[in-house]
């Protein structure tokens, strides 16, 4: 499929941020944005780079109604030579693709998908920043947009990618962050889409973080639905823990989305020989080992902040410390080390990066 290319007149761009501190996440968007349309019986067709701006939908349009709804998160960083770098791409096409299935959407051809976003962001390139630790994020989408109010999967998707330049992470150094472990509401089941990127699961996350906002908190730690007792995911993170010197995480069955930043720091850790036990973690593991010292450092991982590290656990009631306030050790390595290859100051032994 060709991709048709209308480009933003150069006197009509928009200005960049001059000062890369300024970034904020998600707030800013590029010139342009690659658009493609589905309709059963014709397939993907009309493949094209626009100027970013609005889409005109109906307002019976099925995802404003049922939430059928796919998106990615992957990110382009600048390298110190300037070319542009971007980190596991086709994990997160494949991975796109697995959450179509899922959500009764049509899958995307990921050779040519991964060439269009390749376009856009060259085209974009500009637009990548260069300070330490700012990256261009870059959001893949797919929306059902048949208008009919009947409750089945869409006869018409609209797929899209947008990019926005995103500041460092930890501007101000690293700030562990508070959890509140939910023992009232639940992410994800069996059988559910918690394996899946859909904005539902967002939507149906937001009451317990507003919860946990409330009480002081910075994100929520989900338990698992059935026992209510194992320990899944925090916020759109994945949980990993430094327990008796291991790294211990969820093991992938279902409820838990297979993050690709948990992927890269658990064959990081690998190599660091050091031990990694996929198993179910309790609350009550957590919450004892924060206090007799078995339990060493817990952060999050995920593309916007790489790893997230834990300061403190809120349950039932009770809040245990976590270290010293400081990020843990081990956690600190992992950052710099994966850090380190997506911006190019380490070598990519595991083939991870693709430069554009
Ligand atoms: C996107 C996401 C993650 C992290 O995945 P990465 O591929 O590492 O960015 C973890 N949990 C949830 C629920 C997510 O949506």
């Amino acid at each position: 499929m060709e991709i048709q290319v209308q480009k933003v007149p150069e006197s009509e761009r928009k200005p960049h941020t001059r000062d890369e501190s300024q970034l904020v996440f998600g707030r800013q968007f590029t010139d342009h944005m690659f658009v493609m349309d589905y309709d059963a019986g014709l397939g993907w067709h009309s493949a094209r780079i626009v100027p970013y701006g609005p889409f005109n939908m109906d307002p019976a349009a099925l995802v404003f109604h049922y939430a059928q709804e796919i998106f990615e998160g992957l990110k382009a960083f600048r390298r110190p030579d300037g070319r542009i770098a971007l980190f596991r791409p086709k994990d997160n096409i494949a991975r796109f693709n697995r959450s179509a299935e899922r959500l009764c959407m049509p899958k995307v051809d990921e050779g040519f998908f991964f060439e269009a976003l390749k376009t856009l962001v060259k085209m974009e390139g500009e637009w990548v920043p260069k300070s330490q630790g700012t990256s261009l994020y870059i959001r893949p989408t797919m929306i059902a947009n048949e208008a009919v109010l009947g409750v089945k999967p869409s006869s018409k998707y609209l797929c899209y990618i947008i990019l926005s330049p995103v500041g460092a992470y930890y501007k101000g150094g690293f700030k562990p962050v508070k959890i509140w472990i939910s023992d009232e509401y639940v992410r994800a089941a069996p059988g559910g889409t918690g394996e899946v990127k859909t904005g539902g699961n967002y939507a149906a996350s937001l009451y317990a973080s507003v919860e946990a906002s409330k009480a002081g908190c910075d994100q929520v730690l989900w338990l698992d639905a059935v026992h209510r007792r194992y320990v899944e995911e925090v916020g759109s993170m994945n949980m990993l823990f430094v327990y008796d010197g291991k790294v211990v995480t969820s093991p992938l069955h279902g409820t838990i989305l297979d993050g690709i930043t948990r992927r890269s720091i658990l064959a990081l850790v690998q190599e660091m020989e050091i031990a990694v036990e996929e198993r179910a973690l309790s609350v009550d593991e957590v919450m004892e080992g924060a206090v007799n010292g078995r339990l060493q450092e817990a952060f999050g991982t995920g593309t916007a902040c790489v790893v997230s590290p834990v300061g403190q656990f809120t349950y039932k009631g009770r809040t245990v410390q976590l270290g010293n306030g400081q990020m843990g050790e081990l956690t600190a390595k992992l950052y710099d080390t994966l850090t380190g290859i997506q911006y190019g100051r380490l070598a990519d032994k595991h083939q991870w990066v693709e430069i554009l």
